[in-house]
């Protein structure tokens, strides 16, 4: 199997110059399989820079956002993270190498099956997995030190502000179709503190959950 070196060492001099410098990031980018979380049809364009489709009209995101995400996120090794929205497992994949544990919610069971397959063949082992409605997030494993949306939201949840600790940091896309903006929203002992990073586009949030 090819390693794609080139392709990485591309990707990631991409991710340099717009402003990823976070080490342990970049070192995830670069060992995390990315080909093995898309159609092998589509494996030639694993390092591009861009989001690909990965079935049941879900995309897999743009490295760069995942990057972007993550960043913001703020990680450390300690943090139980939660994640809505697992699609092909591949932010999640990035998240656990930087937390200690992740919590990744889907409402496609065929993706989050999927996904875990593919997680465990990586030998990934510090993620819990759940065909689950993520605006209801995951109140038996609550409170989260992070919180990361991976579909649009119009507003974010009560229930996923109410399983945030204090001093957390929840990370979305936040607003109608096509005019979405990453927020992030950390939590204070007097409130929620929000700030737009910049506009994004995601699939939506849908309700419920799908067999
Ligand atoms: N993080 C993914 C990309 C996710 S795309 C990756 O790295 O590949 C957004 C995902 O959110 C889709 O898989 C979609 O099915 C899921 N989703 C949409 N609404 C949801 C909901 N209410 N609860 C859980 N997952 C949801």
């Amino acid at each position: 199997m090819s390693s794609f070196l080139p392709q990485k060492a591309k990707l990631l001099m991409t991710l340099r110059a717009q402003a990823i410098m976070q080490a342990d990031i970049l070192s995830a980018i670069e060992t995390v399989p990315r080909e093995l979380f898309i159609p092998e049809n589509l494996h030639a364009h694993a390092y591009e820079n861009a989001s690909l489709p990965i079935g049941y009209k879900q995309t897999i995101s743009q490295p760069y956002i995942v990057a972007v995400m993550t960043q913001s996120l703020e990680l450390k090794k300690t943090h139980r993270v939660l994640e809505i929205g697992t699609g092909s497992g591949y932010q999640a994949a990035i998240l656990a190498r930087l937390s200690r544990r992740v919590y990744t919610l889907e409402r496609l069971r065929p993706l989050m099956v999927s996904a875990e397959k593919r997680l465990k063949t990586l030998q990934i082992s510090n993620i819990t997995y759940r065909h689950g409605d993520g605006a209801k997030g995951w109140p038996e494993a609550a409170p989260f030190d992070r919180i990361i949306i991976t579909c649009r939201v119009t507003e974010i949840p009560t229930a996923l502000l109410d399983q945030l600790k204090e001093g957390g940091i929840l990370i979305a896309p936040v607003g109608p179709s096509g005019k979405e903006e990453l927020v992030r929203v950390k939590r204070e002992a007097e409130g929620f503190e929000k700030k737009s990073l910049m506009p994004v586009r995601f699939v939506p949030m849908l309700a419920g959950t799908q067999a």
